[in-house]
């Protein structure tokens, strides 16, 4: 399996990415914002998975999900989005066609119990 995490915080970046490694993903690329997110899709396997920050500089978390929902080529991806913001936010989130919506901070768990609910097998269980 294939996944992009998107977010300005390299810490958010680097835990997201070591646990999607460890459940089961092959390739989980990066992005800092949008833009750096788009670019890194140009081409290439459509990854099963895009794990995206809802606030974020140069092009946000929502223009960013307008984006890649607007994109018949990455149509099957499921996008997870973090927010801290509140629940307003989910709604539109779900409304701009997340898949699912999760408030930071989250747990190792928590995001593991998110995606399965949405249909990923993951290869180990969750630990806090
Ligand atoms: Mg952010």
């Amino acid at each position: 399996m294939k996944a992009i995490v998107v977010d300005d915080s390299n810490v958010i970046r680097m835990v997201v990415r070591k646990f999607l490694l460890a459940s089961g993903f092959a390739t989980v690329l990066e992005g800092k914002n949008g833009r750096d997110a788009l670019a890194q899709l140009e081409g290439g396997e459509v990854p099963q998975l895009a794990v995206l920050d809802w606030n974020m500089p140069v092009m946000d978390g929502a223009e960013l999900l307008a984006a890649l929902r607007a994109t018949p080529a990455l149509e099957g991806m499921a996008i997870v989005m973090l927010t801290t913001e509140a629940d307003g936010i989910r709604a539109a989130a779900l409304a701009g066609g997340a898949t699912a919506c999760l408030a930071k901070p989250f747990t190792a768990e928590k995001l593991s119990s998110e995606l399965r609910r949405i249909g990923f097998a993951l290869s180990s269980p969750a630990t806090t």
